[in-house]
């Protein structure tokens, strides 16, 4: 199980860099959880639900053969890397992690995933 995350007050927030759409633009005041110190995400493309990374595997399973049992691996993958961590994730680096995974699992290009995305 995650940590249920709790963000430390606005006096203790921590000055970081902030992007947009993979780009950086200026430093600005980021809270962080006061258990396990992840600090929050603040980017403006917010994260997705997981629901919505099994369903686009799912959907890959149409053109690529995965094994159920695959596929259950896969999503305590996804678990497991945290792609479910909408606290410290934007969708950016949740793509990329989703990406990375069914990669290594599977042979698939890159392309082919982001066609499900
Ligand atoms: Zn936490």
């Amino acid at each position: 199980m995650g940590c249920n995350h709790e963000s430390c007050g606005d006096a203790e927030k921590v000055w970081l860099p902030h992007t947009y759409r993979g780009c950086e633009c200026g430093l600005k005041p980021h809270p962080y959880c006061t258990k396990c110190g992840e600090v929050r995400n603040l980017s403006s493309e917010k994260p997705r639900n997981i629901g919505y990374y099994i369903n686009a595997a799912a959907a890959l399973s149409r053109e690529v053969k995965i094994a159920q049992v695959q596929m259950r691996l896969l999503f305590k993958e996804m678990e497991q890397a945290g792609l479910d961590d909408a606290y410290g994730m934007d969708r950016e680096q949740q793509e990329k992690l989703f990406i990375e995974i069914l990669k290594r699992a599977l042979n698939v290009s890159e392309n082919s995933i982001r066609g499900v995305l």
